[in-house]
């Protein structure tokens, strides 16, 4: 026998699929959380944060996305260990399919799988990954006070995240493997400008090296031109070469925008499809902070909430008259 249509389905457990959850099992909805490949989300990679409100001394992210599951779980959400791999979106009840086994069928789904930074692929780079190693500079630049700080791309969010970490550290030396940067000429200009930066072109990241204490110690470097090696001593090195949204499952079957995130009417979190929703960073090639996460995460609790609520008032008043849903949304 199959299990009963739920009213809610969560894709994700960062802070956008916890506060979806919290919001809509407070709305007695019943929300079933599948919690995805990296369960917890970025935060679970990210040490101190310190800019999410409520915490004036700071909490490491495990622990964050620990009191967002709690808080969820007391009002009665239903987490699922596993991650999607397999959508119908086609018709409802839509139906998802976790690692290949079990099938949920849901009358609304909340779209909350999170984007991962494009990382380098190095061993280290995962082994210092928050000992030194970041992809955020708003998360930790704040950590690298008076320090030697490397960056490395080329388009804007490695100069914008260099240009902020000048803030903090004495030197940030952006490395990019071409002698040109692909960063808007403003940004290009103002890091140009910016004392505090240095530049160094047709360089590869060949290794990052564990120094003392298991931190990072410095990068071993090659020059592109001449393929000599180098090492180049460091206090941290911060991975900007490009975010991607976890939405493979989804091409095909939502609209996306040509990088990837899932496209959401203006000031909603409705999708392409009647009935999904999409919230935090799936959605936000922007903002992608933990709080704008959690924000979002809300708004898809609710319009979920009014979807189901307006669906829950449509009449069918003689068999084969079927009233539009569309008519029934905002
Ligand atoms: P981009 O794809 O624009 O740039 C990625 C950079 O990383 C490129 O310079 C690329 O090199 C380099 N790179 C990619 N893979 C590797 C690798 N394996 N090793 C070394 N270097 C690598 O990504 P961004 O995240 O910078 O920007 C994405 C989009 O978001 C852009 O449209 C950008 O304009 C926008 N954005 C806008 C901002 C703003 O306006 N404030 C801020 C941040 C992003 P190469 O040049 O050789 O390809």
């Amino acid at each position: 026998m199959q299990d009963p249509v739920n009213d809610v389905v969560i894709l994700g457990s960062g802070p956008a699929g916890l506060t979806a959850a919290i919001y809509t099992a407070r709305a007695n909805l019943k929300p079933t959380l599948i919690e995805g490949a990296q369960s917890g989300g970025q935060l679970m990679i990210t040490t101190d944060v310190e800019n999410y409100p409520g915490f004036p001394n700071g909490i490491e992210g495990p622990p964050l996305i620990l009191e967002m599951k709690k808080q969820a779980e007391r009002f009665g959400t239903t987490f699922i260990a596993g991650d999607a791999t397999e959508v119908d979106l086609s018709a409802r009840p839509f139906t998802i399919v976790v690692d290949g086994e079990k099938t949920l069928r849901t009358k609304s789904l909340i779209i909350a799988s999170g984007a991962r930074a494009k990382l380098l692929g190095l061993e280290s780079e995962s082994r210092l990954m928050g000992r030194g190693v970041s992809a955020c500079a708003t998360c930790d630049g704040f950590f690298f006070r008076g320090k030697e700080v490397f960056v490395v791309g080329g388009g804007d969010t490695a100069v914008e995240e260099a240009t902020f970490l000048t803030r903090f550290a004495n030197t940030v030396t952006l490395i990019h493997r071409r002698n040109t940067l692909r960063a808007s000429k403003i940004m290009q200009d103002r890091a140009f400008r910016n004392p505090k930066m240095k530049f160094l072109w047709e360089t590869a990241v060949v290794d990052i090296l564990e120094g003392e204490f298991g931190k990072i110690g410095g990068l071993l470097l090659k020059n592109l031109k001449n393929d000599q090696t180098f090492v180049a001593p460091a206090d941290g090195i911060f991975i900007a070469i490009g975010h991607e949204p976890n939405t493979s499952l989804f091409q095909g079957n939502l609209t996306l925008d040509e990088r990837g995130y899932i496209i959401t009417k203006p000031s909603t979190t409705q999708t392409s499809i009647v009935g999904v929703f999409a919230a935090g960073d799936v959605q936000d090639p922007t903002y992608r902070q933990a709080v704008t996460a959690a924000g979002t995460g809300c708004m898809a609790a609710i319009d979920a909430e009014r979807f189901l609520e307006a669906e829950s008032h449509i009449v069918i008043p003689t068999a084969g008259i079927v009233m539009p849903v569309d008519r029934f949304l905002p």
